[in-house]
């Protein structure tokens, strides 16, 4: 299902942004102090860079960590972008912050994921912007879920914000994995695929929550046609006040975005097309004979369940189908495909597997 967002598209938010260039935001988690600010910002700006990030009021997790400088900080935000030409933006998370960045000039606002949760904040900021002619973007929520994050774009739409972009951060996550925040790039991947007008920004920093694999997020979000990169830097990111571990020095931001290879959706060649044309009809070919086989295992699936009904036997057995799964991964993985694809195809024919079953073992007696 398709969803109707009146939305100008980045070109036109007068950045200075062509059709098919990312863009690209940097700056530090945090304002600091005013010295922070501007030389981030000086430095930032002998990069290619095209909006000026800061946090003002920092939403941390838990209490008695720096909780952003607060107002006084917009000051040094707006000092930055006079000296350097760059427009700037920061996260708003109630309606006075929505008041005292709009006072101050900020160019673009933002929601952070703790907001995108709430509907009533979010609505509260929708409210404060009918008639404010303003970019805003959305993070997604901490959960993974999207109808909360379409939910939120609908009630800034609703207000009138026509500029609107998403910006995935990835999800929280009870389980320690490599990231921070799961990426889940099947979530991102299906609002393109919802609304397809929407610019959809990749915030690396938050998804990594370190360093060294910024790179590498950096370019699969290029890879999955993203349209925009937002990167934490910072003057020092050892010493930074929120996210130390995540920052990067404005040079290193730089080599970042310069080694991005920027590819295109479709192409203008006859030839080229027509091989990928050969290629797709070869994965529909092999789509359909999985869907073919998967009927198949299902009508087995029945058969057994039948037999079993007869004898009075449970369907599911966990020894069974902990043998079952675990093999199943294994074969998988010998041959290349994931761990983690393996379980999540498992689980899911297992799912399908026993809804057939149910379907037979209760059906009425004949
Ligand atoms: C941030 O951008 O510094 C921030 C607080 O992000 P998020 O809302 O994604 O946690
Ligand atoms: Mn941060």
């Amino acid at each position: 299902m398709q969803i109707k967002l009146n939305i100008t598209p980045l070109e036109d938010w007068g950045l200075g942004l062509s059709r098919k260039e990312p863009l690209l935001i940097s700056g530090p988690c945090s304002a600091e102090t005013e010295e922070q600010v501007l030389e981030t910002a000086l430095r930032l700006n002998k990069q290619k860079i095209h909006l000026l990030r800061a946090g003002i009021w920092k939403p941390r997790t838990r209490p008695n960590s720096f909780e952003g400088i607060g107002s006084p900080a917009l000051k040094w935000l707006k000092k930055a972008s006079k000296e350097t030409g760059l427009p700037v933006t920061c996260e708003v998370a109630n309606v006075k912050h929505v008041y005292e960045a709009l006072r101050m000039g900020v160019d673009i606002l933002w929601l952070g994921a703790r907001t995108t949760v709430n509907p009533f904040a979010v609505q509260e900021i929708a409210n404060a912007l009918v008639d404010v002619d303003i970019p805003v973007m959305v993070k997604n929520p901490v959960n993974p879920d999207l109808a909360l994050w379409i939910g939120a774009l609908e009630r800034l739409n609703g207000s009138g914000i026509t500029k609107l972009a998403a910006i995935h951060r990835g999800f929280s996550s009870h389980s320690q994995t490599r990231y921070r925040n799961i990426p889940l790039w099947e979530i991102p991947i299906e609002m393109m695929r919802r609304i397809p007008e929407l610019p959809m920004i990749c915030d690396p920093s938050h998804i990594c929550g370190r360093r060294d694999l910024l790179q590498e997020v950096s370019q699969k979000a290029m890879d999955l046609n993203f349209d925009g990169i937002m990167l934490e830097s910072h003057i020092n990111p050892a010493k930074a006040l929120s996210d130390a571990k995540q920052q990067v020095v404005p040079e290193k931001y730089g080599e970042i975005v310069n080694s991005l290879v920027i590819r295109k959706t479709s192409t203008d060649d006859v030839m080229v097309q027509h091989t990928l044309d050969d290629l797709r009809e070869l994965i529909d070919e092999k789509d359909q004979e999985v869907i073919s086989i998967l009927v198949e295992r299902m009508g087995i699936a029945e058969r057994i369940g039948d037999y079993k009904r007869e004898n009075g036997i449970t369907i599911l057995q966990p020894a069974r189908w902990d043998e079952l799964i675990r093999g199943r991964v294994e074969a998988g993985e010998k041959l290349g495909l994931s761990q983690q694809f393996m379980q999540d195809l498992y689980n899911a024919v297992h799912n399908e597997s026993i809804r057939h079953q149910t379907k037979v073992m209760n059906k009425a007696a004949v």
